[in-house]
C-alpha cells in the first residue's frame, strides 16, 4: 500500500492536473437515459455513445417503449456503439424489470443494480457515483492500468483493485479519483508508450521511476 504522504502528493497534482475532470457521458437529467449510456459504453468510446443516444431517445422517448422494442430493430439502432446484439436485448430487458419491478426508477443498491442485464460493479458504481453521489470507484481500463503503475495496486482483477483503491484513498475523492485517472489515462499515462517525460507524477510513480532508471 502506498504511503499516506505519497497517496496524498499524487491526489492533489491529479487535481491540478485535471481540475474539472468528470464523466464524459452526456446527462440529461434522466436517470433511466443515463443507465442506458452506460450499458451502451461498454468497449465504446462515450463520444459515439453520445451520438447515438441523442436521437435513439427520440425514437424510443419512454422505458415502455424500451421494454417492447424489437430487439433486431434496436440492434440496429445501436449497431454503431458495437456488441449490439447482446446490448439490445439487456436494454429491453432491463427496461421490462424497472416497469416490472422498479416503477420505473433506477435503483441505488448495488445488489440492485448488479441485477439488471448488461450491469456489472463497473456500471453499477458509476450509477451510484454520478447519480446519487454515493461515493463509489469505478474501476475501467484506464482507471486499472494508471493505479497499477502508481503503485496503488498490484491486482488486474477489477474488484481487488477497487478494493486496494478504497482502502487507502479518503471516500469523499473516490467519485473524482475515477474521472481523474480516466483522463489521465487518455492525456499522459496511455497503454502504450505512457508519456512519463511530460507527467508531473512521475516522482512518485512506480513505473515511471522504474522506467527513468532503466535509461
Ligand atoms: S509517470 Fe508515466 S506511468 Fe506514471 S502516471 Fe505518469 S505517465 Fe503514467
Amino acid at each position: 500500500m502506498l504511503s499516506k504522504t505519497k497517496t496524498s502528493k499524487i491526489l492533489s497534482t491529479l487535481e491540478d492536473m485535471y481540475p474539472l475532470a468528470e464523466c464524459s457521458l452526456d446527462f440529461d437529467d434522466n436517470h433511466f437515459h443515463f443507465l442506458v449510456r452506460a450499458i451502451l459504453s461498454a468497449q465504446c468510446t462515450d463520444k459515439r455513445v453520445n451520438e447515438v443516444t441523442r436521437t435513439l431517445f427520440d425514437k424510443y422517448s419512454t422505458i415502455a417503449a424500451f421494454a417492447e422494442a424489437e430487439q433486431e430493430q434496436l440492434a440496429q439502432d445501436i449497431k454503431t456503439c458495437g456488441l449490439y446484439n447482446a446490448k439490445s436485448r439487456n436494454i429491453i430487458n432491463t427496461s421490462s424489470i424497472l416497469v416490472e419491478k422498479y416503477n420505473g426508477e433506477v435503483p441505488v443498491e448495488s445488489e440492485d443494480l448488479e441485477s439488471l442485464p448488461g450491469v456489472g460493479r463497473k456500471v453499477a458504481n458509476l450509477i451510484r457515483g454520478e447519480l446519487f453521489s454515493i461515493p463509489a470507484v469505478v474501476v475501467d481500463t484506464h482507471c486499472m492500468r494508471v493505479a497499477k503503475r502508481l503503485g496503488f495496486t498490484d491486482s488486474n482483477q477489477p474488484l481487488r483493485v477497487e478494493k486496494d483503491l478504497a482502502s487507502c484513498i479518503p471516500k469523499d475523492k473516490w467519485i473524482t479519483l475515477g474521472h481523474r485517472f480516466v483522463a489521465h489515462g487518455r492525456a499522459l499515462c496511455t497503454a502504450r508508450s505512457p508519456k512519463c517525460n511530460s507527467c508531473a507524477l512521475i516522482e512518485v510513480c512506480r513505473h515511471g521511476r522504474s522506467q527513468e532508471r532503466k535509461r
